[in-house]
């Protein structure tokens, strides 16, 4: 937490329905640094986007990293616009490039099942689902290293390669370890998928292993991806925290708030957990936070998003910064407004008639006036 408590943030709205629900975000945390005492500063830029795209014909200016180094968090919304431009384009050109640029090499998911979300688990109702997800974010099955050869032959083949390193392995594990260890469950979970992939997945398990030494108070226990994901969608209150790598990762981390209702309520945050403003030894790189959801074009323009993914990104962002108690009130007014529901209130995703807006406004009432 700074001295005098102000936060620059990078506001980067996107395109489609990022552009909608990001209005709604600032408000809640606005009124979550009002009560709490301390300052944001928001800059909004409108690159990151399809439609800066077409106007400049990149996805964002060249002196980008600058900018965004200059701020201690970004507060991302959604990019992609397929009809106008391809997705390998709007994501690599944004997205994924901060994410490798700033090694957010954690990428975490809380999944909660909140009571008044309507969750495709009709019979999980009774339980508390309430878990994260780690997902390692830049190595693994993602890398580019491979090819084609012997192509437009009968003997065409295409080979792309996993990378697991040491370090890159460690440094994911060492998180979820922490992680784990400071929930009240100490419960890790590990997707492997050793059995199949002969290489890489049995190391992979031989490194938890090796960490599960240095915790002897977390209970870790792996599974095969398959069957994981079963589990996910049969048993998802049995979790804590869950760490997979890039490919598995990816999976889970959509799956899990899938389970708990609507992808218009989860956050997601990219986290550089070890790059801090205040150690000029290291170049400063900062973290990103997102809801889970893209662009939705098929609802952009309608008013009609649900900001909660938004929002509570902004929340964990509030904790990242080390805000705890303005991070705390804003989950509970999340929790209180969804629980007093009410089908004028929640937005049609959630079954109900609200609005983007006026879903947005209640939530920042009760930021105001939570207790
Ligand atoms: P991306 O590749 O950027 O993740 P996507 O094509 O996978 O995008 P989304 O844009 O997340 O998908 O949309 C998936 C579906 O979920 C769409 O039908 C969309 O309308 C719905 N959806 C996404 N976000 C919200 C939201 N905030 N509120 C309501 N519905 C949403
Ligand atoms: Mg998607």
């Amino acid at each position: 937490m700074s001295q005098n408590r102000k936060y620059v943030i990078a506001v980067l709205p996107g395109d489609g329905i990022g552009l909608e629900v990001m209005p709604p975000a600032l408000r809640c945390l606005e009124a979550a640094a009002k009560r709490f005492g301390f300052k944001f500063e928001f800059r909004e830029y409108p690159w990151a986007s399809c439609i800066y795209y077409q106007e400049h014909g990149v996805m964002m200016p060249s002196n980008w990293k600058e900018l965004l180094k200059a701020c201690d968090a970004i507060y991302f919304g959604a990019v992609g616009d397929p009809a106008s431009v391809p997705d390998h384009i709007s994501l690599w050109g944004s997205l994924l490039l901060f994410r490798r640029e700033f090694d957010q090499f954690i990428n975490l998911r809380p999944c909660r099942l909140i009571p008044g979300v309507p969750s495709p688990l009709a019979n999980r109702q009774n339980h508390t689902i309430d878990f994260v997800t780690v997902r390692e974010n830049t190595e693994g099955e993602y890398s580019s290293i491979g090819g084609r050869i012997f192509e437009g032959t009968s003997r065409e083949t295409v080979i792309q390669n996993t990378v697991f390193t040491r370090q890159g392995v460690d440094r994911v594990l060492r998180y979820a370890f922490e992680l784990a260890r400071s929930r009240p469950k100490k419960k890790l979970t590990s997707a492997t998928k050793s059995n199949g992939i002969s290489i890489t997945m049995p190391y992979w398990d031989e490194r938890v292993e090796e960490m599960a030494k240095e915790y002897p108070d977390v209970k870790v226990e792996k599974y095969h991806i398959d069957i994981l994901c079963a589990h996910f969608v049969q048993r998802p209150h049995t979790f804590d925290v869950v760490v997979g790598s890039n490919l598995f990762g990816d999976i889970l981390s959509d799956l899990g708030p899938a389970c708990t209702g609507t992808i218009g309520i989860a956050p997601s945050a990219n986290l550089n957990p070890v790059s801090s403003k205040d150690d000029s030894a290291k170049e400063w790189m900062p973290s990103l936070f997102e809801p889970v959801h893209g662009s939705a074009p098929d609802i952009a323009g309608k008013g009609i998003a649900n900001p909660i993914g938004m929002i509570w990104a902004g929340q964990m962002m509030l904790e990242h910064l080390g805000e705890k108690d303005a991070a705390t009130a804003v989950i509970k007014a999340i929790e209180s407004v969804l629980a007093r529901g009410g089908t004028n209130l929640l937005t049609p995703d959630m079954q109900g008639k609200g609005t983007t807006q006026s879903l947005g406004v209640a939530i920042e009432q009760e930021i105001i006036n939570v207790v």
